[in-house]
């Protein structure tokens, strides 16, 4: 503990270095008073006094006490107090005492930080209590209305029945708003920790959605799924995350913040929906393929009777019964994409022989255009024979669709690199505008251009084709260019890797 010497006052080399200090006054330990010994010219500033008013005076003359807190420990008497009693240097990190503009003469709220070292005499006894003090209401400010900013956002989020949540990575760290733990079916107040809520998702959804969705969100910066959770009272729910990935300063992806909202209902709607279509569907099927039946009859039994008209008309019934039934059984398909309702029947088959049959059952439906494949070496593939025949036959009809009649339509197929075989489809037909490109795979999407709103079509084709591919573990892209055509392509595992 620093001792002051009995001259220390009169030293004038002292009272030079004291009064250039930074915040600091020196006050005697002769309680109650507390004179002010030194004042330095930083601590006359920032409390807006002027020395020849401050030495001599008592302490509490010139900075009057609070007297509504009595309870406060932290206030300048108790602190010197203590000091004096204990001898040791007493350090308060923050206390609030307001301090009058000169200029206005109004009183402002400041925050301080101060420490009060006690300064024994030559006798042993507490002489002096040296107070420093930092003005650090900029700091303090600034914390606040951090704290306020951000529980406007918990509000607003809050209101609109969004969680927050905060995630490091490696997740060594998750923190969340109070919200997710009523998202998540538990009483508010609950403490949850990251294990316990991936346990309430559903088993089926942890691999192909939660572990998926992380990978994605580490090489793409976005985290986005739809999944389903138990509560704790074993009702299934719905929830949406949304997140972003933060990069440290080496790039590297260190935390992930976002929010997850209940679509319980819209989904219960959605689902409903599918019930809906899939009932509906499986209605038409019953009758079309009875009325094909018929009119397949109808063809053989009249083939000979000489009528041009009549041949004519039975084949083009045909081929509307035929346009009608694919698109009977892609809703139907539609309406089982709920995760766990698309049930893949995998079989090992030749991808080039299955490709032949698509374009032969093309062929048939439509003559008006050249349909040429380019087979490469064949190759097996593990697959949904019926589901990938279902896309190959939508990406040849699309071709035909959106290009000009007597046109040609190429089909590829090869090796991609050593462990898949590519698919393509190339037509030269209106091709898709880049913007379009990436939401054409969406469900119900359909390019929005007036010259194409005679085709006729739903917008669910190359949703299906996508979902299908992706479930075998495969990639379905476009290149395309508006006027020039489009190359829509799939990728599948070979079937022996
Ligand atoms: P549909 O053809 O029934 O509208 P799809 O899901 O098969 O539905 O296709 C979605 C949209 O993508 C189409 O509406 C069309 O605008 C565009 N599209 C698909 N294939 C092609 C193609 N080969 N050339 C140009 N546009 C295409």
């Amino acid at each position: 503990m620093p001792v002051a010497s009995d001259d220390i006052l009169t030293d004038g080399l002292f009272k030079v270095l004291f009064e250039k200090s930074p915040g600091s006054i020196l006050v005697k330990a002769d309680l109650p008073v507390f004179t002010i010994a030194a004042v330095s010219d930083a601590y006359l500033q920032i409390t807006s006094v002027k020395r020849e008013k401050v030495i001599g005076k008592s302490f509490f003359d010139v900075f009057p006490e609070d007297k509504d807190n009595p309870d406060d420990e932290n206030t300048a008497r108790k602190v010197f107090t203590r000091a004096i009693d204990t001898g040791d240097k007493i350090d308060v990190p923050v206390y609030r005492y307001d301090i009058r503009n000169p200029r206005t003469g109004k009183f402002e709220e400041h925050y301080w930080s101060c420490s009060n070292t006690p300064i024994r005499g030559a006798g042993n006894s507490v002489e002096y209590i040296l107070n420093t003090v930092v003005d650090i209401s900029g700091e303090v400010k600034a914390k606040e209305a951090a704290i306020e900013s951000e529980n406007r956002l918990l509000l607003a989020a809050e209101a609109t029945g969004l969680a927050i949540w905060d995630l490091a990575i490696p997740p060594t760290h998750f923190s969340y708003s109070p919200q997710l733990v009523t998202l998540f079916g538990h009483q508010p107040g609950t403490r949850i920790s990251l294990s316990s809520l991936r346990n309430q998702v559903h088993p089926d959804d942890v691999p192909n959605i939660l572990v998926r969705s992380y990978q994605e969100a580490l090489e793409g910066g976005q985290y986005d799924y739809e999944a389903r959770i138990f509560w704790p009272d074993n009702s299934l729910h719905w929830i949406r995350m949304k997140g972003v990935v933060l990069y440290n300063n080496k790039k590297r992806p260190h935390r992930m913040l976002g929010t997850v909202v209940d679509i319980t209902e819209s989904k219960r709607d959605d689902i409903r929906k599918n019930d809906f279509i899939a009932m509906a569907s499986h209605e038409l099927k019953t009758p079309l393929t009875s009325l094909k039946a018929y009119v397949q009859l109808l063809e053989t039994k009249l083939s000979d009777a000489g009528d041009p008209f009549i041949k004519t008309a039975l084949s083009k019934s045909l081929n509307q019964v035929n346009k009608m039934t694919a698109l009977v059984h892609s809703f139907l398909d539609l309406s089982r994409l709920e995760p766990g309702k698309l049930q893949l029947k995998r079989s090992v088959f030749d991808i080039n022989k299955m490709i032949e049959e698509c374009i032969n059952d093309s062929r048939m439906i439509t003559g008006s255009h050249a349909l040429v494949f380019k087979p490469g070496d064949p190759q097996n593939v593990n697959a949904d024979r019926e589901k990938i025949g279902q896309v190959v036959s939508n990406l040849i009809s699309n071709a035909i669709k959106y290009s000009p009649k007597g046109s040609t339509v190429t089909i590829t197929s090869g090796i991609a690199d050593k462990d898949c075989v590519e698919v393509s489809v190339a037509d030269h037909g209106i091709g898709i505008k880049a913007k379009d490109q990436e939401k054409i795979f969406q469900r119900f999407f359909r390019v929005d251009d007036d010259d194409k709103k005679h085709i006729s079509g739903f917008g669910i084709g190359l949703y299906l084709s996508n979902e299908i591919i992706q479930r075998h573990k495969g990639k379905l892209w476009v290149k395309s260019a508006p006027n020039k055509g489009s190359i829509f392509s799939f990728s599948l595992p070979l079937a022996n890797v």
